[in-house]
């Protein structure tokens, strides 16, 4: 095999793991908003703070989340300090599945810092490949991975 054939058959490999790649972010995404869609709807902070309660309850999470409710689309989950957590919950997709999407993500320690990789490329896979699918599992099945 000479030079031309090696980087004709590497630049095919890398765009046949890119479309792999897209199909898979697409799908894992994909699975997260349908579930969001026909979960009951959140409408406001009131109906936030309830369903972070009852989810927290099932989930057996016994750390502190304090959620705040927006017009717009949010979807994301942090460590405020030592004794609390934050939920950002927004748009047409709030529903109890983003709720129990994300504290999901608190409970498994997806937002401690320690566990955060200073690597970007290698924060992405950890993401993609290791935090989404196990919080979609329990998002979707509650199935605890
Ligand atoms: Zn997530």
């Amino acid at each position: 095999m000479n030079l031309p054939e090696i980087l004709n058959q590497t630049a095919q490999g890398i765009l046949i793991l890119g479309a792999g790649a897209s199909a898979y972010v697409l799908s894992l995404c994909s699975l997260s908003a349908l579930s969001q869609f026909f979960s009951r709807k959140i409408r406001n902070q009131e109906e936030l703070n309830f369903a972070i309660r009852e989810e927290s309850k099932k989930l057996g999470l016994t750390k502190k989340v304090i959620g705040k409710f927006y017009n717009e689309f949010r979807d994301s989950a942090g460590k405020i300090n030592h004794h609390f957590y934050r939920i950002d919950v927004g748009g047409s997709l709030a529903s109890k599945s983003s709720v129990r999407h994300e504290l999901y993500h608190i409970y498994r320690g997806h937002c401690e810092p320690e566990f955060q990789i200073k690597n970007k490329i290698l924060d992405s896979l950890n993401y993609y490949l290791k935090e989404e699918p196990q919080v979609i599992a329990y998002e979707l099945f509650r199935i605890k991975l």
